[in-house]
């Protein structure tokens, strides 16, 4: 066994802790990583908290991790020793059904095994990057590129592909006009990325404080969505709308700001549904539709196009002893635009 430790949740309400836990010995395919960096996704606070009621405690949160390897199992081909990686959200698949044969992992058809809060394939408890280690196959670990800042490359691991899949998937580029729904974590990347793709990007957002942020980053145009008339202003003209707010909101405005057959795709996953009125789809043939990360090899190529065109995540940096604080900042969207944990803040 290997001996690790990190901040857990031990249920849905107590504040993340120090936690002392072990993680499985190196198989051959394995890889361990000393970690350096996390990022806080705002997956890791439904996760913590419990809404979507999946939640299995101990809890060591995080899968927007960087760190350099320390070992490798015999069989490894990809990695040695001192290399710079990252992990992101899932560490493991079938790997023989037809969706992980086409290198898309993330929609297993047996079922993916998350990074933290699942039993993996030798009954163990998964347990995150809110640590000093992890251990993971190496087809779940990603090449880092040492020219980008790690702390800014970390989110990648998550809000980058994430953000960075769904606008290849509905071919976002050049003569396209995009929406991003939201500014925080998942938004802030989507809108860095559909910028560089060459569309005309508006930022949707619910706070004012950030317009001259969002203008910053890449949008075209920032439109306050609590503005009715500013909303009714853009019926009918987007090619492609990404949602990646985290709390239930009215979407049926966005739909109707879709062009005929275009695609609302929501990457944002509140704990409630939200409610659809039908003729927003029907009357313009519209599509609501989803996404979850991306596959092994399109992370690698965001990874790489990242290390190319220099684009990192905004980041707070933070001591793992705020992490508690850190959350309820994000859960009132108070971050700029991603908080990243240095481990070195954990100790020994
Ligand atoms: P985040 O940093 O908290 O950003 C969410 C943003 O949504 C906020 O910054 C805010 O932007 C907006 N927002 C928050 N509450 C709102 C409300 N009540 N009404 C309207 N807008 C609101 O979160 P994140 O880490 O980017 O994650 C976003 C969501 O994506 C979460 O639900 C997360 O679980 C999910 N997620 C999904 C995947 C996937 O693979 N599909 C991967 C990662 C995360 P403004 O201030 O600009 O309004
Ligand atoms: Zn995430
Ligand atoms: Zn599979």
């Amino acid at each position: 066994m290997t001996q690790s430790h990190g901040y857990a949740a031990q249920n849905a309400t107590t504040p993340l802790a120090p936690f002392k836990f072990t993680r499985r010995e190196l198989h051959d395919h394995d890889v361990q990583v000393d970690i350096q960096w996390c990022g806080v996704c705002h997956s890791d606070i439904h996760s913590v908290r419990n809404e979507w009621n999946n939640a299995v405690y101990p809890m060591v949160p995080g899968h927007e991790i960087i760190g350099t390897v320390k070992a490798v199992g015999s069989a490894v081909q990809k990695f040695k020793v001192g290399d710079l990686v990252g992990v992101g959200v899932i560490v493991d698949s079938c790997r023989t059904c037809p969706s992980c044969k086409a290198g898309e992992e993330q929609y297993c058809e047996v079922g993916i095994t998350l990074t933290y809060g699942q039993k993996d394939k030798y009954g163990d408890l998964t347990q995150g990057g809110y640590a000093n280690n992890i251990i993971t196959d190496e087809h779940f670990v990603h090449t880092v590129s040492p020219k980008l800042n790690p702390a800014g490359v970390a989110p990648l691991l998550c809000a980058g592909i994430t953000t960075y899949s769904p606008l290849r998937h509905w071919k976002v580029g050049p003569n396209k006009k995009v929406g991003v729904i939201g500014l925080g974590g998942l938004g802030h990347m989507g809108l860095k990325f559909a910028h560089a793709f060459g569309a005309h990007v508006v930022q949707f957002t619910t706070s004012e404080s950030k317009v001259a942020d969002a203008k910053r980053l890449g949008a075209d145009e920032v439109v306050i969505s609590k503005d009715a008339a500013a909303m009714k202003k853009q019926a009918n003209s987007f090619d492609f709308i990404l949602d990646t707010v985290s709390a239930p909101h009215d979407i049926n405005p966005y739909l109707e700001a879709l062009k005929r057959d275009a695609t609302y795709a929501q990457v944002g996953l509140p704990d409630k549904p939200p409610v659809i009125f039908p003729g927003n789809l029907i009357f313009k043939r519209r599509s609501w539709s989803g996404s979850i990360i991306g596959g092994m090899a399109e992370t690698q190529e965001m990874l790489d196009y990242c290390a190319e065109k220099g684009i990192t995540a905004d980041v707070e940096v933070i001591k793992i002893q705020q992490v508690n604080e850190a959350f309820e900042r994000v859960v009132k969207a108070d971050v700029k635009y991603r908080f990243v944990i240095d481990m070195v803040s954990l100790g020994a």
